[in-house]
């Protein structure tokens, strides 16, 4: 069962939920930059495009506070939030949340994820980059999910709570589901064979390791925890960080040793974790086809192509 809602009453739904929630939206600011922001007003949300910055930030910050010890106090952050919607999701972001879920298993986490309703939106338009389609991407993890078509909206229920919402919408007369039409597709995801092959020479080359690639992936989490004394020497925090396993000293272990000492083998860790790694622990890509980290790249590194040519490769072979 669908509702619907007119395209024209879209800032007002918005403005509804205002009033029970802080609604996270995507909210372009300036000509490359768009990401997801707590809004003020509805006509601050932008649709047009996948966001340059992923939702990541809002359920795992760039850094965090985990515990406070003061005056003998341990005081623990339990994630409490507002509860919020965060409305403009892509199925990419979606999917990429999912990932997270698996992954984020502290109390922290949790209760962001317990208070926070997810609305999802079909991509009318994909981005050059993206490769969602070939992704195996779930069609879940969303508590609302619109579709565009004509003057409505159509909205497919994913939970009771995205049902509260729209209780008071009208029902669609007929269901509509729309197809993802991508321009960029990674064919051949079987590329354990080829982990030694020379063809990823000429990426890392060019690979500056500035980690743009992991901080605008929607499913990255890599993080480190640090621990910081007061000049007291009883007082102090512990704190969670981003972290990127495209630096070097992401893998150095004591005595300095770093076990992906070169660019190389850092830049194949990064796609075969996403494609390959992950998908045999768990079942799915941690890759979800966003095209972020093609995007983000300053020397443009598209290693979906580099997959593509290696699918060449096997088929020459054969
Ligand atoms: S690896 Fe790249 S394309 Fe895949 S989810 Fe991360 S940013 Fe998106
Ligand atoms: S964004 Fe590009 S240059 Fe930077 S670490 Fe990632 S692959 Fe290397």
């Amino acid at each position: 069962m669908q509702k619907t809602l007119p395209k024209k009453e879209l800032l007002n739904f918005i403005k509804i939920l205002m009033e029970k929630y802080e609604v996270i939206a995507p909210v372009k600011k300036d000509k490359v930059l768009s990401k997801f922001e707590i809004i003020k007003d509805p006509r601050e949300i932008y649709l047009n495009e996948i966001t340059t910055v992923p939702v990541k930030e809002f359920f795992i910050p760039e850094d965090e506070t985990l515990v406070e010890f003061k005056d003998g106090n341990i005081i623990e952050n339990k994630g409490e939030i507002k509860p919020r919607i965060i409305f403009g999701l892509r199925k990419c972001d979606i999917n990429a949340i999912e990932v997270l879920d698996k992954v984020m298993p502290c109390s922290i986490y949790i209760n962001k994820r317990k208070n926070t309703i997810l609305i999802g939106i079909f991509c009318e338009k994909p981005d050059k980059y993206c490769f969602c389609e070939s992704m195996e991407l779930n069609d879940s993890g969303y508590d609302l999910f619109f579709y565009a078509k004509d003057k409505d909206y159509y909205i497919t229920i994913g939970s009771k709570k995205g049902e509260a919402i729209v209780k008071y919408l009208n029902n669609a007369k007929k269901e509509i589901k729309l197809k993802y039409k991508n321009k960029k597709i990674l064919y051949d995801k079987n590329i354990e064979h080829y982990y030694k092959n020379k063809i990823w020479d000429s990426d890392a080359e060019k690979c500056l390791s500035c980690s743009a690639c992991t901080v605008y992936c929607p499913s990255c989490n890599c993080f480190d925890i640090k621990d910081t004394l007061n000049m007291n020497l009883k007082d102090g925090i512990r704190t969670r960080h981003e972290i990127s396993c495209q630096l070097k000293s992401f893998s150095r272990v004591a005595g300095g040793k770093s076990f992906r000492d070169s660019r190389l083998s850092r830049f194949k860790h990064f796609v075969y974790h996403k494609i390959v790694y992950y998908k045999h622990r768990k079942g799915r890509y941690m890759c979800v086809g966003c095209g972020r980290c093609l995007r983000a790249c300053p020397t443009k590194i598209d290693w979906v192509k580099t997959i593509n040519i290696l699918t060449g490769f096997k088929k020459k072979r054969k």
